[in-house]
């Protein structure tokens, strides 16, 4: 029997969708473990009051990525839509509903937040996403099943599937692990003319927001979006208009929703354990047979020439 992804899709459909794992993400158990693992923690802090909507940072993050350019780089007409991240650009920039007619005065960067602890790979029932001790959610497409209950489970729509192609996989952005792997900024906050990204260890950064937030005469929301959303994330946003005029979800709450995912699987060890491998292991062995008929057929073509 082979077994395809729409298959899987079947199998794992019956077997239920709450079948997942918990997220990759550290044990820590006491005080001082949590505190280490949360030093160790980089990310990004948006300041909306900063960014001028030049979208350089979508331009180098199609770059880095081997994408295509962004669309109408040089239109200012393009912030009269919101436009969502897709497969082929992992972050896009859009002008924030302020009522105001004329030119709009603030503008948002989007992409995938990297949550602390992430829905998407909780949902993953083969840890095609892991969440890396430093911040990356990173993306596995070796061991992808296409099952796509990452889609389903992020709180912030980010992951998106490739449906148009014959070998599809899910994308979206990697927080520049690679670059960071090799001690570099991701390439997004590198090129920001304005300060509007800053790069650097979570902590400080949520120092570095508060010292904004409360300075004196400050204008900004007394707010750090990200510290506590979704049991926090590593990109975080400050404003100075209301979050949900730059279209960001306000309503999520500040539980971990891969808790949720963990604590309704607690019950079912074996879906824990045991399911998730079997499926992996079927789908592999599927796919090894399937390599190996091919390289047959490919060599009795061979033969007959
Ligand atoms: S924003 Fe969505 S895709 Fe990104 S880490 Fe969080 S749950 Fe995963
Ligand atoms: S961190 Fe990297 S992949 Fe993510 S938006 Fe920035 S440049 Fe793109
Ligand atoms: S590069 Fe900086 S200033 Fe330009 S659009 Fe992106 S975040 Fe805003």
């Amino acid at each position: 029997m082979k077994l395809n992804r729409r298959l899987f899709l079947k199998v794992a459909g019956a077997a239920g969708a709450i079948a997942a794992v918990p997220a990759a993400t550290a044990g820590a158990t006491t005080l001082e473990e949590q505190a280490a693992v949360n030093s160790a923690r980089r990310g990004v802090l948006v300041d909306t009051t900063k960014c001028v909507g030049c979208r350089a940072c979508e331009a180098a993050c199609t770059e880095t990525n081997n994408q295509p350019e962004p669309v109408r780089l040089d239109d200012p007409a393009v912030f009269k839509t919101v436009r969502t991240t897709d497969t082929r650009h992992y972050t896009v920039v859009n002008a924030a509903n302020t009522g105001a007619s004329a030119v709009p005065a603030r503008f948002i960067k989007r992409q995938c937040m990297h949550c602390l602890e992430p829905a998407c790979a909780s949902a993953c029932l083969v840890r095609a996403l892991d969440k890396t001790p430093t911040g990356p959610v990173v993306y596995h497409k070796d061991r992808c099943l296409g099952c796509r209950y990452c889609m389903v489970a992020c709180p912030f729509g980010v992951p998106k599937y490739e449906y148009d192609s014959p070998t599809p996989f899910v994308q979206k952005c990697t927080f520049c692990a690679d670059r960071q792997s090799r001690g570099e900024a991701p390439a997004c906050t590198s090129v920001c003319p304005s300060g509007a990204l800053t790069f650097g260890m979570r902590d400080d950064l949520i120092e570095t927001a508060r010292e904004r937030l409360y300075a004196k005469g400050s204008k900004y929301v007394r707010y750090i979006y990200g510290q506590r959303e979704v049991g926090g994330t590593s990109w975080m946003y400050i404003t100075d208009i209301p979050f949900e005029k730059l279209g960001l979800p306000t309503d999520l709450g500040t539980y971990a929703y891969s808790s949720l995912t963990q604590a309704s699987l607690a019950a079912v060890p074996f879906v824990l354990t045991l399911w998730p491998p079997l499926l992996m292991g079927m789908y592999t062995f599927s796919k090894r047979r399937e390599q190996v008929a091919a390289q047959e057929a490919a060599g009795k073509e061979t033969s007959h020439e």
